[in-house]
């Protein structure tokens, strides 16, 4: 089993990608006032995090509890919650939406097709994102140049406009032995899933390990055609950082 998170390489410029993710974060808060961070609690956003909390307190963080994380993940959320002594806001599915899926699809109905998988996503993770980000200016994400083709074209400023919102991209010249490496120097909490082959951590049922060489998101919606697996938060055309909740 690949083992994701072993010991990263040397990267000596990783203190000054980490000067230049707090000046973009600080000026962000200048620049656009009510700045919001929606954590998937994956390894980008355990960096995003420690940089935030620790300086730039003033941008809101949030989670989407959709109701079928692992619990690991929920864990994860009380330790981070411990180490900042802050609270993360963490925002539910509307319940009755949920009830209404469940009813017409079954308590797994996501594993019936395309449609009921977007639903469910639509309903548990997009909603409630698009809910939480109601009066914000600005938002944070975890993207990296390295991750795809299309987000090595995105820029540290862009403007989003499928919420309406200024797009602030710090770690987009981290690479992933990077954030790694920053996780172990500063000993940050992180899903005990990513030992466990698990590289993208989204809800239980909808997420596997995967084998050495598969591409990071191969365990996500792995039943899917690889270009349908996005949860409808960051499609593919407007690479965003919570397609991992
Ligand atoms: S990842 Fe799976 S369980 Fe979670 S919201 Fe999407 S379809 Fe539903």
């Amino acid at each position: 089993m690949q083992i994701v998170t072993a010991t990263p390489a040397v990267t000596p410029d990783l203190d000054g990608k980490v000067a230049d993710s707090i000046q973009l974060l600080q000026d962000a808060v200048r620049q656009f006032g009510r700045v919001v961070y929606a954590t998937s609690l994956g390894s980008e956003a355990a960096v995003l995090t420690d940089l935030i909390f620790t300086h730039a307190p003033q941008i809101d963080v949030f989670t989407v509890d959709t109701g079928r994380l692992p619990e690991s993940t929920l864990e994860l959320l009380a330790r981070i919650e411990r180490r900042y002594q802050r609270r993360i806001r963490v925002v539910f599915p509307e319940a009755q939406r949920v009830q209404n899926y469940v009813a017409d699809h079954g308590i797994n109905g996501f594993y019936q097709g395309l449609a009921q998988r977007q639903a469910c996503c639509h309903i548990r993770k997009v909603e409630p994102f698009q809910r939480a980000i109601v009066g914000y200016n600005a938002w944070v994400t975890g993207v990296r140049h390295e991750q795809s083709a299309e987000r090595a074209e995105v820029k540290a400023l862009e403007w989003d406009g499928r919420y309406r919102l200024q797009k602030v991209n710090p770690l987009l010249d981290w690479s992933h032995a990077e954030i790694w490496n920053y996780i172990r120097q500063e000993k940050l909490p992180y899903n005990p899933l990513h030992d466990a082959g698990y590289p993208s951590i989204g809800c239980a049922p909808c997420t596997r390990a995967v084998q050495p060489g598969q591409d990071s998101r191969a365990g996500r919606w792995w039943w899917e055609d690889p270009e349908s697996r996005e949860c409808g938060l960051q499609p593919r055309q407007l690479p965003g950082s919570i397609s991992d909740l």
